[in-house]
């Protein structure tokens, strides 16, 4: 479908649609990161906030079509990283200007790993000043109540593709309705909310990928992390192109128009871009709409049983040099690393 407008300054994210955000994609792409980059600076400024990301299991029930840790894929090590070595991470993290910890895993929706999370939450929130995140996957409300009792400050659950039918196609295991209402639940308990989906993911198209833009105002989510699907070659998608393999620019365009069309939520520079453009992608988006760094602090032995796709950047370091890393590239940008927890800034009633 051709676009019907053409966005002016007069662009106006909270009421646009479909066909206005297709716009966008006609722009020039110069012009269209320029927009997205004085939105950025307008609503959240220079500050960039490094959000430390420990990958602590990879044990999964679930069998997404694309991921590399995916339950039926035997090449990983399992692994779950005690609960003490996450707390020394954690104690480490204020030192390298990270104010928020943000817990990673595979889906393992049992009493004991459920219990083990709850634990760690509260052992985090008694012993240091860091925010919370968890992203674990689908729970049922009790199981998030629980932990958002134990203090935890935010989720990140992705909605991966708007598209319902696209949706069943990737996730034998769980439906999208099962992930907004997941959504809902977060938000009903006061947790700030982070969601996304994978750019040009095999079967979308810019259509869906206008929709997932819209879809993330329509929940008002406070982050929204999204980046480019590339193929494990342990996976059912192994052969498949990403959606805009001809045109790797459009990933960009994507974060862009994003910004655009979300100007006060938290966007990442997220890791995956960096697998498609080393040393430069996640640079490139710090400039064309995000404002968060996410630098990887899981110890350094159990990163490469945690590719959820290849090239998966600095899985020969170690937690405090991505750190390092992080902020060089930050001040490199002329931009300036964030201090505090960096939590939303929307406003909630
Ligand atoms: N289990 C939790 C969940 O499903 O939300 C968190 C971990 S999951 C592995 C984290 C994210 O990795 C997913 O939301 C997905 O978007 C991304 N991911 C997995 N495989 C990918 C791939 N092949 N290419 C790009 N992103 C991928």
């Amino acid at each position: 479908m051709q676009p019907t407008t053409t966005p002016t300054d007069s662009f106006d994210p909270a009421h646009c649609g479909r066909d206005d955000v297709l716009a966008l994609f006609q722009l020039p792409r110069a012009e269209l990161f320029r927009r997205a980059d004085a939105m950025r600076q307008a609503h959240m400024g220079d500050d960039v906030h490094l959000r430390g990301i420990v990958e602590f299991s990879n044990i999964c029930a679930n069998d997404c079509l694309y991921c590399g840790i995916r339950r039926s894929n035997p090449s990983p090590t399992r692994y779950r990283i005690e609960e003490d070595e996450i707390l020394a991470v954690a104690h480490r993290m204020e030192s390298w200007h990270q104010h928020t910890i943000v817990l990673q895993s595979g889906e393992a929706d049992s009493p004991a790993e459920n219990a083990r999370i709850g634990r760690l939450i509260r052992r985090i929130k008694a012993d240091t000043g860091l925010a919370v995140t968890i992203s674990a996957g689908n729970r049922g409300h009790d199981v998030y109540a629980e932990w958002r009792e134990g203090g935890m400050d935010r989720y990140l659950l992705r909605f991966e593709t708007s598209d319902a039918a696209l949706f069943a196609e990737l996730h034998p295991d769980c439906t999208l309705e099962d992930r907004l209402a997941c959504l809902r639940d977060l938000r009903s308990l006061g947790v700030q909310v982070g969601s996304g989906f994978m750019i040009g993911v095999p079967g979308e198209t810019i259509d869906i990928l206008a929709d997932n833009i819209l879809l993330c105002r329509d929940l008002d989510l406070d982050m929204i992390g999204i980046g480019p699907f590339i193929a494990h070659p342990d996976t059912p998608l192994k052969d498949k192109p990403n959606a805009y393999a001809g045109d790797p620019e459009m990933y960009f365009a994507a974060v862009a128009a994003l910004r655009l069309v979300n100007p006060d939520s938290h966007i990442p520079a997220t890791t995956a871009f960096d697998a498609i453009f080393p040393h430069s992608g996640r640079d490139l988006v710090l400039q064309r709409g995000a404002n968060v760094f996410m630098p990887n602090s899981t110890p350094g032995r159990f990163r490469k049983n945690y590719l959820l796709y290849p090239d998966k950047p600095c899985v020969d370091e170690d937690d405090g040099e991505c750190s390092s890393c992080a902020a060089a590239r930050i001040w490199g940008l002329g931009r300036f690393i964030g201090e505090g927890p960096g939590h939303s800034v929307k406003p909630r009633g």
